[in-house]
């Protein structure tokens, strides 16, 4: 059945088209969130890449292994001028997703930052943390989806052989977030706003911590950010978001 085109009012100050995607039987539509943008670019890799760039790098090759797996995804915020947060739950539901994967890229409190010299210029790392992260919202409208969801592509992660990581449970302010699935690299973060407005089960994924300068190179090769989307569509896939 093909995709229609209704257009739904002013919303805020531009008209937003609905896409009736949702028909039964439809194999479900994955929004991804590119997290950040151009102008707010997220954390600072240990070289001085700016988040946003390793996010879209990324969510661009989940996207093709969703689609390669059989699913349907598209991304929010991919050409980087998506600057509100609020409005990226909002264009997810518009198009009729029935998931929210936010791509990010971690870093650690600033008190454990050190400085280095990297190609002349002063940068700051730390190389105390490393692994991945996922969280999700209890305030989100659809909380046991969302962890079944994050529990799956942790899972996949693990299994792949990429660790998860602990740093975001320490008790110390700025962290201190609650376990949601220990087990799996899931935690509670209540407050985020593309987690708790999305209408739809929502997940955010810190693939890796690029303050770590280890890890950064890691992320950066192609065959890892392989199979990281390769884990990501395998997990949606074991929580029924594929099919
Ligand atoms: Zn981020």
């Amino acid at each position: 059945m093909e995709n229609r085109l209704v257009f739904i009012g002013i919303v805020p100050s531009a008209v937003l088209a609905l896409c009736v995607c949702a028909v039964a039987g439809a194999t479900p539509l994955i929004a991804i969130d590119v997290g950040h943008s151009l102008q707010s670019s997220g954390s600072i890799s240990a070289r001085g890449k700016p988040e946003f760039e390793f996010n879209r790098e990324l969510a661009q090759v989940v996207w093709q292994t969703i689609e390669t797996k059989g699913g349907r995804a598209f991304e929010i915020g991919a050409d980087g001028k998506s600057v509100d947060p609020e409005t990226r739950p909002l264009e997810a539901s518009m198009h009729g997703a029935k998931f929210f994967l936010s791509i990010h890229h971690d870093s650690a409190q600033p008190q454990y930052l050190e400085d280095w010299t990297w190609q002349g210029g002063m940068q700051r790392y730390t190389d105390r943390f490393s692994g991945f992260s996922l969280f999700i919202s209890r305030k989100n409208r659809q909380l046991a989806a969302s962890l079944r969801c994050a529990s799956a592509i942790g899972a996949a992660l693990k299994k792949a052989g990429l660790p998860a990581s602990t740093h975001h449970a320490e008790k110390i302010e700025g962290e201190n977030r609650p376990w949601a699935d220990q087990a799996n690299g899931v935690y509670y973060y209540d407050n985020l706003i593309v987690l708790k407005n999305a209408k739809i089960p929502a997940v955010l994924l810190e693939a890796g911590i690029i303050a770590n300068r280890d890890e950064e190179k890691h992320l950066l090769q192609p065959a890892v950010r392989n199979a990281i989307a390769i884990a990501v569509a395998t997990g949606l896939d074991n929580c029924g978001m594929l099919k």
